[in-house]
């Protein structure tokens, strides 16, 4: 498979790998966003975060556990990412955590300025996608 992030974990493309576990790796993002950028990801090749198994996630999200103290230490405020799917954003195709240290000065802002504020729900939208959603 013609994919980045597979050929960072075969050691094809080399990285700088700052913590591996059994099924993840974190590594430094090789054109971050801010100071201290990581990325954690699965060993195994998954699209979407539902299609790694149980053990996969937990080991997945245990080392962002882990690493997000050592990269918030950074700045002290950090944005956690993840772009599950082509079209929210995600590039490469393999289920990856971002970790990006931010600061009060930088150009990003608040999630809701990602998106365009008109959008509304009416009272009947939001009952069906609550009984839709709702487990
Ligand atoms: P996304 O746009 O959410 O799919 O994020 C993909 C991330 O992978 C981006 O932040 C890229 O900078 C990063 N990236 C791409 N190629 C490499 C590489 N060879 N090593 C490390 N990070 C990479
Ligand atoms: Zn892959």
């Amino acid at each position: 498979m013609d994919c980045i992030f597979c050929k960072i974990i075969s050691g094809e493309i080399p990285t700088k790998i700052l913590k591996e576990t059994s099924d993840s790796i974190s590594f430094l993002d090789a054109f971050p966003l801010s100071k201290g950028h990581v990325l954690v990801i699965p060993k195994k090749h998954h699209q979407k975060i539902q299609d790694m198994n149980e053990k996969e996630n937990s080991d997945l999200f245990s080392l962002v556990h882990t690493m997000i103290s050592k990269v918030d230490s950074i700045t002290g405020s950090t944005l956690l990412a993840v772009h599950n799917g082509k079209d929210a954003g995600q590039e490469v195709p393999h289920v990856h955590v971002h970790l990006v240290p931010r600061s009060k000065d930088d150009s990003a802002g608040a999630i809701h300025s990602m998106f365009d504020d008109s959008f509304k729900l009416s009272d009947s939208e939001i009952d069906e996608l609550y009984t839709k959603l709702k487990i």
